[in-house]
């Protein structure tokens, strides 16, 4: 029985400082609740051939994979703009697994039992959570944002205490690594230049060896991870999702979304929507996104100041210029994506004027953003009558009358529309409908639910129910799950 497993733990091997070595602490009765089939095989493994009770002992931890090396990895952050000393308190990563295309992953288990850095946590994870973790990043995903990923999710047999008692549950996830911004926070707030040097050089031969030669990495290293999430943002912003809890902690050196605790994706367009219980000052806003990840982007320059230039002035000042091209870059990238959000081809100088006209009318008029676009590509699931609006009547005329520059046949706009337009995305009430059928051992809607988000550019006769917003006008809130 080879699963295909190939593990080279290279994030172990560095020093004590970097992690703790501790493995899972088994649970009582472990069952195998979802297991994500394709993403096995695009890792190279095969479970088809292990018994349910098997694999139900796998994605516990209760038996780790031969090769495995277990740590939790420390690591600072910067919580709603308050420094803290955190690390993996409800996560162990198993190890670096290699595919066959030579791509490196680590395995983690979340919400695996206590480590050094549980504080007063318990270690464990809830299976609501884990299973809306599940959910919203294969979703993301499929939109072709970089992000995590989700391999399983076991339920443990065992309780877990928070306002309520719930079933507690382990989540597998997959990364490109686990290095966050809060993971340089961490070693800079040791003062110690060489094991700074030591992350550097191991972020860039992990992730971005193409600067390995480079004559200022740091430097470089600043540029390039402002360009990913630069990038990352603007999907975001794209499909209106909004992560909830954009922590120092919480945003990957990699460029892939992480954390899937409160996020959610807005219906109703309103920039201030914020779904988060715990967000009351609206910090992690959708419209706030943006200059959150250059906030989080210059803490992360503050950390390699010392080694952009042995001359702290010369290096400051590189390092807040660099930042300081941030709003530049995002407007750029956000109008890039609008336009291809339009179906506009090339550039107009009245483009941004037409871009946020509609946007007006959307927040105005309580439009569903999804649906808007769709309603503009023809695919308005429901011929809502709002879209007969006067203004937006008026307003299409003038977009079609940029299309009309586009000097390209139609089928080329609608392609550009419908390759950045959602069809679906994952409403709040279906996934809360998934989750509480689940918490009743009722998978059905969950499975339903993960196959239709995997084609969310496709149009198909059966997903009318997953494009309508909930009927409920009261507000949508999440809750951290921790
Ligand atoms: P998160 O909100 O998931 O980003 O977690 C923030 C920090 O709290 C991380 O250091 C987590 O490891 C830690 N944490 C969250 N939940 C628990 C828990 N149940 N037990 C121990 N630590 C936790
Ligand atoms: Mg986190």
């Amino acid at each position: 029985m080879t699963i295909g497993w190939h593990f080279n733990n290279t994030y172990s091997k560095l020093s004590d400082t970097f992690r703790e070595e501790i493995k899972p602490i088994p649970v009582n009765n472990p069952e195998l609740i979802i297991l994500n089939g394709s993403l096995a095989s695009e890792l190279n493994l095969d479970f088809s051939k292990i018994d349910k009770k098997e694999l139900s002992k796998i994605f516990s931890g209760n038996v780790l994979p031969n090769g495995s090396n277990s740590i939790a990895q420390a690591y600072a952050g910067h919580q709603f703009g308050h420094f803290t000393m955190l690390g993996d308190g409800r996560a162990v990563l198993i190890g670096e697994h290699t595919t066959k295309a030579n791509k490196k992953y680590d395995i983690q288990f979340k919400g695996s039992g206590k480590t050094a850095f549980s504080r007063n946590g318990d270690g464990r994870a809830a299976l609501g959570p884990m299973l809306r973790e599940y959910i919203i990043s294969e979703a993301m995903n499929a939109l072709n944002i970089p992000t995590t990923r989700s391999l399983a999710v076991i339920k443990t047999g065992e309780n877990i205490q928070r306002e309520t008692t719930l079933q507690g549950a382990i989540l597998t996830r997959v990364a490109s690594s686990h290095i966050r911004v809060g993971t340089f926070q961490y070693i800079a707030a040791r003062q110690k230049e060489n094991e700074m040097k030591t992350l550097l050089d191991y972020t860039i031969d992990r992730h971005y060896p193409e600067i390995k030669d480079s004559n200022n990495q740091a430097l470089d290293l600043l540029n390039l991870l402002m360009e990913q999430q630069c990038n990352l943002v603007v999907n975001w912003m794209r499909v209106g999702f909004i992560h909830g809890v954009m922590n120092t902690d919480n945003m990957t050196i990699s460029g892939e979304t992480i954390d899937y605790g409160p996020c959610a994706f807005m219906d109703t367009y309103d920039p201030k929507t914020v779904f988060s219980s715990i967000d009351q000052m609206g910090r992690y806003a959708y419209c706030n996104q943006p200059i959150i990840t250059k906030w989080n982007l210059a803490r992360f320059a503050e950390c390699l100041v010392p080694l952009i230039d042995k001359d702290q002035d010369k290096a400051v000042k590189i390092a807040t210029e660099t930042i300081n091209s941030f709003e530049k870059k995002y407007e750029e990238k956000w109008m890039d994506m609008m336009r291809n959000k339009l179906g506009l081809f090339g550039l107009d100088e009245k483009d941004k004027f037409l871009i946020l006209d509609l946007l007006t009318w959307m927040h105005e008029k309580k439009a569903d953003y999804t649906n808007t676009f769709c309603h503009l590509m023809d695919l308005d699931p429901k011929k809502d009558k709002l879209f007969d609006d006067n203004d937006l009547v008026n307003w299409k005329k003038r977009w079609k009358e940029r299309l009309s520059q586009n000097n390209d046949s139609p089928n080329k706009y609608l392609e550009l529309m419908k390759n950045n337009n959602p069809l679906v995305i994952p409403r709040n009430h279906k996934v809360e409908e998934a989750l509480e059928a689940a918490e009743k051992n009722d998978l059905k809607p969950l499975n339903r639910l993960i196959e239709i988000l995997k084609y969310p550019y496709t149009q198909k006769n059966d997903i009318l129910d997953y494009q309508t917003p909930s009927a409920s006008d009261e507000k949508y809130q999440t809750f951290c799950g921790t």
